[in-house]
Order: C-alpha cells, then structure tokens, then sequence
C-alpha cells in the first residue's frame, strides 16, 4: 500500500483537501467528489477550516452535498460558514449528528471542557429544509453515476459514518479507523471519551473490511492506496486489540506512560503539550470504556 501525506487528485472528478484543522496542514481532511449535478463535500471540518475548503471547491464547482461523519467540532463544525457560501447544499448525516449542527451547545461545552483554547468551537446552522437524515446504507447521488454510500461506523462516536465511493472503491474513513500518522504509516484508535466503545469500533472496522476498498481517506490526516490498501484497517483492528488488552491490564498512569512511550513521538504533528493532553484524552477514553 501506497501512503500519499498530502492533498492529492484522486482522479479527476475528486480531490482530498487540506482542511488546516487548528490552522495546521495535514492535521484534517474534506474529500470532495464532482458529479454532473455538483460536488459532494464529504466532511466539513472546523468551522475555521472553511477558508481553505471552500479555496479548494472553486476548483470543483458548487456543492450540492455536505456529507458529515459524525457530531465533533473538528467534522461538522464547517457546515455552518459552507452553508453561508453554498447556501443550495443539502447537509446529510446520522440524526444525532444533524441535531448537534442545528444546537450545537453540548458539543461545544464538552469541547471547550476537554480542550480549552484548543477547541474550535461551532455556530448552529438553522435547518431550512436543507437537512437530510441518512439511515445505514442510504446513498446520495450527484449525477453522472456518482453515487456515496452512508456506512454507519459506531465506536468512535455513536453517530459516526464512514462514507463509500463505489465508483473508486473508495472509503472516507472519518475516525473511524483512528488516527494516522502519514509519514510513519501508523495507525491508533481514536479511543477518545465519552462515546468511545471497544465492541462497536471492532465491528464498524470489520464492516468496512467487507467493502474491500482500495483508496481509504483518513479525516486526520492521509490517503492510503492499493489493491491491499484495506490492510490498514486491518492494522487499524489490531492495535485496537492491543490496546484494549493493556487498558484492562495496566491502571491509567502506567497505561499514559506505556502508550507515549510507544506512539509520543510518531505524531509529531503537534506540539509537545497538546500530544500530551491527547494521549492523555485517549487513555481516559480507553478507561473509560473498560467499564462499559
Ligand atoms: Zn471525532
């Protein structure tokens, strides 16, 4: 498998996006795919992300479909600026993630709580008809045999959906597989709390598995390509084995110190005390799920 850590063309008619999430490059992803009706924005990032992916749509055309993976601030936090630029797109997502963007003052306490400055936080975006609610298996379509599968991935978070391009073999992973460091092809769950879930984040991965895709778009950050592209979620699957087995063997501290052992220094993306307070949000994730 082929691992490509910046913004690239995957054909054509559809272009991975350097969302700037926290204004840093490579730290978020939008997948955006023109069909003969107009663009399917796959993920809208930060709200402060929506400069740089609407930049990048001018390449593409007008968006007809803002797809969203799941309630967080850093993936649905962009509908709100988009909409006010796109203002004829239809927003889809899981229920749950739509009633999030429409009053999104939950999600951005629980942002601002484990975060602090680092959170970028959402505006609500009233529903005006444009609000389409995507059960498991729905697909959207934008013209010219283009077609987007809605793949419900529990685990991450509960709302969570992985997007399926059928055209391209193509799946838009959101954090359902974790997250990648590009340049050392590693892979980590993103066993943030309160929703994370062992049971549910195994089987979403085998899930996706079956669609045997061949290009896999990671929202942090990356693509990876190939007819064996999919052993990167298998990757993804096993140290989430891994790590389970050491949340149930090692208290929390031990847990911190093992896992920045192993992985502090491959995610370099960024600074030293915000790897910290991540890995220190992951451990609680992980802890919180050995009760559940
Ligand atoms: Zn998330």
């Amino acid at each position: 498998m082929k691992f490509v850590c910046e913004p690239v063309w995957i054909d054509e008619s559809c272009l991975v996006i350097d969302a700037y999430g926290w204004g840093i490059k490579g730290a978020t992803c939008a997948l955006a795919i023109r069909g003969s009706d107009g663009v399917v924005l796959v993920e809208a990032a930060h709200r402060k992300s929506a400069p740089y992916v609407l930049g990048e749509l001018e390449k593409m055309g007008g968006v007809k479909w803002v797809l969203v993976t799941h309630r967080h601030t850093d993936h649905a936090g962009g509908v709100a600026p988009i909409l006010k630029m796109m203002p004829g797109a239809k927003v889809a997502g899981h229920p749950v993630t739509l009633k999030n963007i429409a009053d999104p003052s939950r999600i951005n306490e629980a942002t601002w709580r484990a975060w602090g400055e680092f959170a970028d936080l959402m505006d609500p975006v009233e529903d005006v008809g444009g609000f389409v609610e995507l059960r498991d298996g729905d697909t959207i379509e934008a013209g010219g045999g283009i077609k987007v599968e809605a793949v419900h991935t529990p685990g991450h978070s509960s709302d969570h959906y992985a997007y399926y391009d059928s055209e391209r073999e193509l799946v838009y992973l959101g954090d359902a597989g974790g997250l990648l460091s590009c340049s050392t092809g590693t892979v980590i769950p993103a066993s943030f709390p309160s929703s994370f879930n062992f049971d549910e984040y195994a089987r979403s991965l085998d899930k996706l598995l079956g669609y045997e895709p061949k290009v896999i778009v990671f929202a942090h950050f990356g693509t990876v390509m190939g007819s064996d592209a999919a052993r990167i979620i298998e990757e993804c699957a096993e140290t989430l084995e891994e790590w389970r087995r050491l949340a149930y063997k090692l208290d929390a501290p031990a847990l911190a110190d093992k896992l920045k052992e192993e992985y502090l220094e491959k995610f370099t993306l960024f600074n030293a005390n915000v790897r910290n307070l991540i890995f220190d949000m992951l451990v609680a994730g992980l802890v919180n799920a050995t009760k559940k």
